[in-house]
């Protein structure tokens, strides 16, 4: 068998193990669904602490299976990103945020910002920049109404990184650090990447109210936010205390179900006009 390389690969096949399997046949999946339009856009209202007011909002994707229903991120995300699919779905995503957000903008409704989540695949393509300008002309947004999210696990040149951060920023589009506290890097990138805003990992704010570790963690992370100009905004807020703790350190903004879990886009350009109506 081993001089054959025809039977070498026949025999790997049949004895393909069914995690191998699996990923594979998700990742032919992954490829249909995209030419079949089955991925859709939710959105999660993210609010000023101290007005209350709806001040911006996270895109996040969902799969609407045709058997399984909709299907979370977590389940598909990895294997985007493992085979590359992740660079035109990421595309779409991009795409579709900023056709809604213009869309509600249109309609009159109070203009906010859309954050999109960047996946270090798309992040590393050369012409990113071109892309995200090219995507904001056609949809005719302005680029201040679009954020983008890069989290600190991105393993990359930080060089790199700082360059194609700064062509992005120049474009006018904001930058904000995503899972913040949780990679290794967080300083190298705090001094060297043009980024607008941090955000607070869910992980810091959840044991808030029991653990005085993460309580002391969050305020110096807001208080360090502050003293480099950054914007803060806090993730996974889910309770009253949390939200008094918040505000109490000044962090900037909110986003978690004490304020809204994501809404699909009829559900939030609902609560956006409504709003705008009372
Ligand atoms: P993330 O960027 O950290 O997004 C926040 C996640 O926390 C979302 O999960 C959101 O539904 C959830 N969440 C919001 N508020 C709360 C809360 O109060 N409590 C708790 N326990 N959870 C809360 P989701 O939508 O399942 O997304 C998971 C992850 O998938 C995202 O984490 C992001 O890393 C990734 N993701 C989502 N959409 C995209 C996308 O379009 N592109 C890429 N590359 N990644 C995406
Ligand atoms: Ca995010
Ligand atoms: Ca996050
Ligand atoms: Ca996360």
């Amino acid at each position: 068998v081993k001089e054959n390389g025809k039977d070498d690969y026949l025999l790997h096949s049949g004895e393909m193990d069914p995690v191998a399997l699996h990923k594979l046949t998700l990742q032919h999946d992954l490829r249909k669904a995209l030419l079949n339009d089955e991925f859709q856009l939710y959105y999660q209202p993210q609010y000023d602490l101290s007005s209350g007011q709806i001040v911006g909002m996270e895109a996040l994707i969902r799969w609407k299976h045709p058997k399984r229903g909709l299907v979370p991120p977590c389940d598909f995300i990895p294997a985007a990103e493992e085979s590359g699919i992740i660079v035109p779905l990421g595309e779409w995503v991009i795409k579709e945020a900023c056709r809604q957000n213009k869309a509600w903008q249109d309609e009159g409704i109070p203009r906010i910002p859309v954050s999109v989540n960047l996946s270090i695949r798309q992040f590393s393509q050369r012409n990113l920049n071109e892309k995200v300008a090219d995507i904001l002309r056609s949809s005719g947004l302005e680029p201040r109404y679009l954020e983008l999210e890069i989290t600190e696990s991105m393993t990359m040149d930080v060089e790199r990184a700082s360059q194609c951060l700064k062509e992005l920023t120049e474009l006018g589009v904001n930058i904000s650090i995503d899972d913040f506290g949780t990679g290794y890097s967080s300083f190298h990138y705090l001094k060297n990447l043009p980024i607008a805003r941090l955000k607070i990992d869910r992980s810091f704010v959840r044991d808030i109210q029991q653990d005085p570790n993460d309580a002391a963690i969050v305020a110096a992370i807001i208080a360090m936010a502050h003293n480099l100009s950054l914007q803060v905004i806090a993730e996974g807020v889910e309770t009253e205390h949390q939200v008094h703790f918040l505000r109490s350190h000044r962090c900037d903004e909110m986003q978690g179900y004490y304020g809204s879990p994501p809404l699909c886009s009829e559900e939030i350009g609902k609560l956006l006009r409504d709003k705008l109506n009372r």
